[in-house]
């Protein structure tokens, strides 16, 4: 079930928030009243920017996904998420463009690294085949005198 966050101060119901991300919780504030609000995003290995991807617009609507646990937000205007950005292993942010490189390339290197695996172990199966056919000559040979 997705639930759309509407503010809870008394005589608002305001649906249009503004939105900040404060050590792993994503701060709404309420574009009518200023009230404020927390939700916790230390599950997301993003975090959220407060403008919007597309049109830079800053006031987003926000929806929880209660089934999954998700918060997610969509620009007011266009219906974009906000702009995301990853902190990488060494703790630096990163663009999702960046992110989705770096995942590829990790991905390439570890084909790259199955693929010598695998030559090394042609390469042995070559090698036991060789040693098994001058065994076999010199038994051969063995036999004959
Ligand atoms: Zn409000
Ligand atoms: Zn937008």
């Amino acid at each position: 079930m997705v639930q759309t966050v509407v503010c809870k101060k008394d005589g608002c119901s305001g649906n249009e928030f503004h939105i900040v991300t404060e050590d792993n919780q994503l701060k709404l504030t309420c574009k009518d009243c200023g009230n404020t609000y927390y939700y916790d995003v230390s599950y997301y290995e993003f975090v959220m920017l407060s403008s919007c991807k597309k049109c830079n617009n800053d006031t987003f609507k926000i929806f929880n996904n209660l089934e999954k646990q998700g918060i997610y937000a969509k620009c007011t205007k266009c219906g974009y998420p906000p702009e995301k950005v990853f902190i990488d292993d060494e703790g630096i942010q990163v663009t999702y463009e960046a992110k989705l490189m770096q995942d590829i390339k990790q991905l390439m290197y570890k084909i790259d690294q199955r693929i010598c695996n695998l030559e090394m172990k042609v390469d042995g199966l070559e090698k036991g085949q060789e040693l098994l056919e001058e065994s076999l000559a010199y038994i051969n040979r063995y036999m004959s005198e």
